[in-house]
This record gives C-alpha cells, structure tokens and sequence, in this order.
C-alpha cells in the first residue's frame, strides 16, 4: 500500500493516499507529491475597478485583470460564489500559463482603461499556491501588481514565502470568534496571525461579510476593530451587508441599521471603515 501524503498548505492538514483530493478540491496527491490540481485552470476572467475587490486605499480608480479557479478549504454556507468555490476539476475552466496570464495583463495595460496587474479573487486563491507564486514572479518581472483576495487561512510559513511577491491583499474575516470559524469550517487564530503578518509586508484590507443572527454583535465588532487597530488604526475595513445564497436561503439580508451601528463602533478604533454592498 502507498503511503499518504499530508498536505501542510492549511491547517485542515489534509492526509491523503494516492490519487485523493483534499477538502479544498483544489488540491491532491499525485504521484506521492501534493500538488496544485487548479494549477492556470480559469474559471472566471474580468476586468474589474480595484474598489471591487474590496480596496479602497490601493491605486484607486484602477483597473485589474481579475481572475478566479475552482475549490476552497473553507465552507461558508452563504458563499457568495458557490458555483466556483465549491466545484471541482469536473467544472468549466480554461487552462493557461503564468507567462501567458501575464501577457495578457501587460497587453491590457496598454489599452486605454489601463490595468494594474492581476488579482487572484473569487474563489479561494491561496489553495492554487503554487499558480499564484509562479505567476506573482512572473508580474514583479514586468513591475505590475500581484493582489489577492483571500480568507486568509494557510499556515503562515507559506504565506511568508508568498509576500514578497505580493503587493497588497483583501483578507476576509469572517467573525470575530472561533465558535464563527467552526460555522465555516476555518481556524480564526491563522487568520489573525495572517492579517498581522500580511500588513507587516504589504497593502492589506479587511472584509467582514454581516451576516444576521451569526455575526452581527455589537461586542464581536468592538473586539475585532481593537484587533485590527493593535495591528494599525490605518487598515481600513469594509463591513458589507448579506444577501441570502447558497444554503443560507432562510436568512433575511443584513438591515442597512446593523451596519450603520456596526461602522460606527469600527470608527471608534479605526480610520478608515467603509459600508459593502448597500
Ligand atoms: S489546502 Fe486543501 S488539501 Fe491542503 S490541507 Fe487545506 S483543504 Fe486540505
């Protein structure tokens, strides 16, 4: 019988026999080796205003070629991108190279809207580690940006390998407790760990998705803005609004009054807190 292999990308630390995918979907032993099996697969390309990602304070008024895989190692039940985020190799997908994805963003750059670089977004980037790295190089070579939209939950050691090569990131956190995590099937430590750890060598920005009755406590805010402002009172914060999706159909949208009130608290603490999708 063949050994396992443990993937150490996530704290899921996935064991897997030959031939097996991890949680993610996204990545699998082949060969005894753990590899990226997303590796330039493109489910989804645009071009799309930097404000989108969510960030506000990088190069606004930009433009940058974003693009998404399949697969995620977490399990939000109200994914807003389900579709990619938890399918697999079986879905559609266009493969390319980090060269040819880069070339691409260059030609773009000339063109008249203009294009900062490439962001990695819409499903869970960090899981196609090894696409993401190769092609982040690739962009310091041609002085364009590498931005990544990420729950931020690999384990720190590959991250660091990961930032000099990264200009500036969105990272999502979901809640402010590990009872939240345990909902998403994610570690809330790693996630903190990687928020400080990302501002100490890049841009970076935070996200909380609101989502009623789950995470909309006025104390969970006062102690998420105190975590972010003992890193800095500059990273700015988005707190956006939800909409039921994917298995949380039962759930009413966030009221726009939860966020007002949850913004406000945030702006005690920091300088910058921004309203997302209202
Ligand atoms: S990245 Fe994927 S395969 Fe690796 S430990 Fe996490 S869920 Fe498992």
């Amino acid at each position: 019988m063949t050994q396992k292999v443990r993937c150490g990308l996530c704290p899921r630390h996935c064991n897997l026999a030959e031939g097996a995918i991890g949680v993610c979907k996204g990545r699998g032993n082949q060969n005894g080796q753990i590899r990226d099996l997303n590796y330039g697969c493109i489910t989804s390309v645009a071009l799309d205003p930097i404000e989108k990602k969510p960030l506000y304070h990088f190069y606004p008024g930009s433009y940058i070629l974003s693009v998404g895989s399949f697969g995620c190692n977490l399990k939000c039940p109200f994914c807003q991108n389900h579709s990619i985020s938890m399918a697999d190799k079986s879905c559609e997908y266009q493969k390319v190279t980090p060269e040819e994805l880069v070339a691409l963003a260059i030609d773009l750059k000339n063109k008249e809207q203009g294009n900062l670089g490439i962001a990695f977004t819409y499903n869970e980037p960090l899981i196609s580690y090894e696409f993401v790295l190769d092609t982040s190089i690739e962009l310091k070579k041609h002085n364009l940006k590498s931005v990544l939209v990420t729950n931020g939950g690999i384990c720190s050691d590959y991250l660091e390998k990961l930032l000099p090569y990264v200009d500036a990131m969105n990272i999502d956190l979901k809640g402010f407790s590990q009872q939240f995590y345990d909902y998403v099937k994610g570690d809330f430590e790693t996630v903190k760990e990687n928020i400080r750890l990302a501002h100490s060598q890049c841009h970076v920005e935070v996200t909380t998705l609101i989502i009623p009755t789950k995470n909309d406590s006025e104390e969970d805010m006062h102690s998420e803005a105190e975590f972010l402002y003992s890193i800095s009172p500059d990273i700015p914060l988005h707190i956006s609004r939800f909409f039921p999706r994917y298995k949380e159909q039962e759930l009413y949208p966030t009221p726009i009054e939860t966020i007002d009130r949850l913004c406000s608290i945030a702006s005690e603490y920091l300088k910058f807190v921004h309203r997302g999708n209202c």
